[in-house]
């Protein structure tokens, strides 16, 4: 069975709506199936219905921003009830965020010489969320830069003209909005924080002694040392495996839906419990 538990739609930075995503996802082969757009479980409601249609399972979920040790990093959340009101005040707070945000970046923006960037980049989004991704697209079609990985590095970091600190809820917070909607909480893309594995794994602990439930295993291009090494931390903490692909749908992206390797170990998957 084919389990792909982080995807995204236009509901935030990926590209397809989220009928389009379960259409693909049952086209692959997947079984089990979790939307989790950023910050937002907005996109959830057409996901189910296309997913009763295509009878594949759909895990309602969401990736949200959190801050660990001043550093952003993301949480899954799955099999939440998405109509919980804990959760759902915990993400407007991170949805009002992201508005402010988005001006200050596009008066940052503007500082560099980029006129009208908050218009241009709401023009090019499908929803009201913008993301960095959305801002970096806008970029790439005014041709300021000409991919979207070097405008990360010259606008949307640190202290470049784009760049503002995030202040998302605290892990221990994101981890109890999740749970309050009765989800299973997952640390996302371990290896993709800029941490040394030292680090990482201290963050695993501290993580997993705040309540958190699983971590990811398995991403879409992880090796199988990357594997061996996850899944060993994991162990030493108490973790549960997820697997997702944080597909979007990126034409340069190379990531497809359900193509991923298999769990070390099937007993510590998160889903054995479902
Ligand atoms: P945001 O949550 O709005 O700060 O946007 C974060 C999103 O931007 C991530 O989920 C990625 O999809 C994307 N992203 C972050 N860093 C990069 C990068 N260096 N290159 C391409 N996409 C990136
Ligand atoms: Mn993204
Ligand atoms: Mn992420
Ligand atoms: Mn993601």
């Amino acid at each position: 069975m084919i389990i792909d538990l982080h995807n995204h739609s236009y509901y935030s930075d990926g590209v397809l709506s989220p009928s389009a995503v379960v259409r693909l996802a049952k086209e692959s082969g997947c079984g089990v199936f979790a939307l989790t757009d950023h910050d937002t479980t907005d996109g959830l409601a057409e996901a189910q219905q296309e997913a009763n249609n295509q009878q594949i399972k759909l895990i309602h979920g969401v990736e949200v921003s959190a801050m660990w040790s001043n550093m952003t990093v993301h949480i899954v959340g799955l099999n939440i009830d998405k109509d919980n009101p804990v959760l759902q005040a915990g993400l407007k707070q991170h949805q009002d965020f992201r508005k402010l945000r988005a001006e200050k970046m596009a008066r940052g923006l503007s500082g560099a010489g980029v006129v009208g960037a908050l218009e241009k980049t709401k023009a090019l989004a499908k929803t009201d969320m913008l993301t960095r991704t959305h801002f970096a697209q806008m970029l790439v079609q005014e041709g300021v830069c000409k991919d979207i990985k070097s405008v990360f590095r010259r606008f949307l970091t640190g202290k470049k003209p784009g760049g503002v600190g995030g202040k998302w809820a605290e892990f221990d917070e994101v981890i109890a909005w999740i749970h309050a909607a009765g989800g299973v909480a997952v640390l996302a893309h371990p290896l993709r924080y800029r941490m040394t594995n030292t680090k990482v794994q201290r963050m695993l602990s501290h993580l997993s002694n705040a309540g958190l439930d699983g971590v990811e295993v398995v991403t879409a291009h992880s090796t199988n040392e990357e594997i061996a090494l996850i899944s060993q931390w994991a162990d030493e903490v108490g973790l549960l495996y997820s697997c997702g692909s944080d597909y979007h749908g990126w034409h340069n992206q190379r990531v497809s839906i359900g193509v991923l390797k298999d769990l070390p170990n099937a007993n510590r998957a998160l889903w054995s419990e479902w």
